[in-house]
């Protein structure tokens, strides 16, 4: 039965919070979603690029492909796949070891099954934050989320001080609005850190959440890069780069040009941020890391000739580095009808973060039929 005077307001596109406003629009609660970004995806987000020359490059330049192994998730993913939404990614995976110098462990690593978004990472959350149910506003960052007691409702205001509407349950899917880390890098309190000091349950969880950052490098060739004997491996004995991935070999991709995506190893950008801060970083510092993995990659020894596009990008908050929910797979309060949700909450990775929405929607599906 539907449930559109149940409003709820998911803070956060990414895949978690992406999963969970679908989920509850598909069991009859009115959804509003708010992402701060310009689209959808949150670290599944792909990133368009203009070459001098005007030509448009597209890179998956956050999760490079997920694997399933839920029963949930995977029966998930299926009807993903039946949509058109996702496809698996059938191409030769390895390793690299910088100690040996060799490509290893091809038929290992080619075991498991790795899904893509078609025709970008992004397509999935672009999908469910469409569905219909789903209000969806992109560019619009939530400053502050307020509990009113007498009205048992959720207020929301924008970053920049705007009134964006009362909800009787709120779903927050980032850590950056529950933890304080958000507060070192932009100056503004986390907007739910008045209110979780009033679940001290919950903020005692969420007290500075720690994070890995990682530097992913786009590079664009003109001609394949056909010594290299697979088209994705992970790295060994490297302190600079941890994998690459040839992301013009997914489905779905243009093949007008061979493009691989690089990424440091966290001890890397670790070493990088403590160097040049927190903020965002220079043009000077990305160029550096860019040449830095580009460098490392052509160490490998594989005949890798000069790119004609090459750009970094920062994640400062790549892969959470511990699991606040593993058990319940989202944090909930109840009274408030709060639910956080995301990946740091079960495990740093895409399955983690669909399990953690998906739990999160059904908290709320839950509390809005005992209101009907
Ligand atoms: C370089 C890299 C490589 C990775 N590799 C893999 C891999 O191989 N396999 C795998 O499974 N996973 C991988 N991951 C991890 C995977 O991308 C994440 O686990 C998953 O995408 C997290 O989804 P999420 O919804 O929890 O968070 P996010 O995707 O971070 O979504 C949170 C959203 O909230 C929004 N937001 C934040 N604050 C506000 C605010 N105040 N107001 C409004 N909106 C706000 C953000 O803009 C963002 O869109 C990788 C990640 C990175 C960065």
């Amino acid at each position: 039965m539907s449930n559109t005077a149940f409003k709820v307001a998911v803070l956060g596109s990414g895949i978690s919070g992406a999963v969970c406003a679908s989920t509850l629009a598909r069991n009859g609660v009115s959804v509003t979603l708010f992402d701060s970004a310009r689209g959808p995806g949150g670290r599944m987000s792909q990133r368009r690029e203009k070459t001098e020359d005007g030509k448009e490059l597209h890179f998956d330049h956050g999760a490079p492909f997920f694997s399933v192994s839920k029963p949930e998730v995977v029966h998930l993913v299926q009807e993903w796949e039946l949509r058109g939404l996702v496809a698996e990614w059938k191409e030769k995976f390895g390793s690299f070891d910088f100690q040996t110098l060799k490509f290893d462990n091809l038929e290992q690593e080619g075991l498991s099954k790795r899904f893509v978004g078609v025709p970008g990472m992004n397509s999935i959350c672009k999908a469910l934050c469409n569905e219909s149910g789903v209000e969806s506003k992109f560019g619009v960052g939530i400053g502050r989320v307020e509990w009113l007691e007498d009205e048992k409702l959720w207020s929301l205001i924008g970053v920049d001080g705007q009134n964006l509407g009362q909800f009787k349950g709120l779903v927050a899917s980032d850590k950056n609005i529950v933890s304080t880390r958000t507060a070192e890098v932009t100056g503004r309190l986390p907007p739910l850190d008045a209110d979780l000091k009033l679940l001290p349950e919950l903020s005692e969880k969420l007290h500075n959440l720690p994070v890995r950052p990682c530097f992913a490098v786009m590079l664009a060739f003109a001609e394949p890069l056909s010594s290299i004997p697979v088209k994705g491996f992970s790295v060994k004995n490297s302190k600079v780069l941890r994998s690459a991935y040839c992301d013009s070999s997914k489905p779905g991709r243009s093949a007008t040009s061979e493009r691989w995506v690089l990424h440091s190893t966290a001890e890397y950008a670790e070493n990088v941020i403590a160097q040049a801060g927190l903020n965002k970083p220079s043009e000077v510092t990305l160029n550096k890391v860019a040449e830095e993995l580009f460098q490392e990659f052509q160490s490998t020894g594989a005949n890798i000739s000069q790119p004609f596009f090459k750009r970094a990008h920062r994640w400062g908050s790549a892969f959470p580095a511990t699991s606040v929910a593993p058990e319940e797979k989202c944090l909930w309060d109840r009274n408030k009808r709060l639910a956080i949700c995301g990946d740091f909450c079960v495990s740093p990775n895409v399955e983690g973060a669909i399990h953690s929405g998906l739990a999160a929607a059904l908290r709320l599906k839950d509390i809005s039929s005992s209101c009907l």
